[in-house]
């Protein structure tokens, strides 16, 4: 086990191979640390670092760190799938949702909301069964719908990669999901600008980072 500190280095270091690969400033990447494993004074660790930007993927995870570390400066994600009837418990503590993926968990944010929500909307790119997201056919007419919410701003699309396969198939996901944000940043909807891609953990970040990937969410890699 290393260092967070440790840890740190080594993902700017290969973060900074894989942008460099491709021409992009590190600036165009925001690294998401997720600390839904981790205490808060491993959280702590990853801040002092001076990354700014966490993730959790439980209401009292979320709440706990929260009251835990109280610091203005840090922006908070939520991530992973989200009851309809926990909405209220979270919406209005994070900066960015990562998980919309039904019109009852939108009608639930704009009624619970009381500011505008970054969202996300999750995509499950590879039709995987048990993974959570609209279906690439659906995307489309998902995203038309949601202009009915006025508390919904959908900055990006989200992914995850499959677990475990080849470079070849995860990197093939994460081009899906860039051609369909492209595709929904064309159709310049106010709601909708779409211009973000939530893509990338720990085994596969370096992919998404080369695929275009504004965001990644790493965890393991922190803290192991
Ligand atoms: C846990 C989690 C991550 C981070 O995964 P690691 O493999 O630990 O980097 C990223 N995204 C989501 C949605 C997660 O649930």
């Amino acid at each position: 086990m290393n260092s967070v500190k440790e840890n740190c280095g080594e993902i700017e270091r290969k973060l900074g191979l894989s942008l460099k690969r491709v021409g992009r400033e590190r600036s165009s990447v925001q690294v998401i640390a997720v600390t839904k494993s981790v205490s808060s004074k491993q959280t702590r660790a990853v801040i002092e670092e001076g990354y700014i930007h966490l993730a959790e993927n439980r209401p009292e995870g979320l709440a706990l760190k929260q009251e835990e570390i109280d610091d203005d400066c840090l922006i908070w994600h939520y991530i992973g799938n989200l009851q309809t009837r926990k909405v209220k418990k979270v919406i209005n503590s994070i900066d960015y949702f990562h998980a919309l993926d039904r019109l009852s968990l939108a009608k639930e944010i704009e009624k619970r909301a009381q500011k505008t929500i970054f969202c996300f909307v999750q995509v499950n790119v590879t039709g995987e069964d048990s993974k959570s997201g609209v279906s690439p056919d659906e995307l489309t007419e998902f995203i038309v719908s949601l202009s009915q919410y006025t508390k919904i701003k959908v900055v990006g699309l989200m992914t995850m990669a499959p677990l475990d396969a080849s470079e070849t198939i995860i990197r093939s996901a994460f081009i899906q999901l860039r051609e369909l944000q492209e595709m929904i940043k064309k159709k310049n909807l106010s709601y909708a600008p779409c211009t973000e891609l939530s893509m990338g953990m720990s085994k596969d970040y370096t992919i998404a980072v080369e695929e275009g990937a504004t965001f990644v969410r790493i965890g393991t890699s922190f803290f192991d």
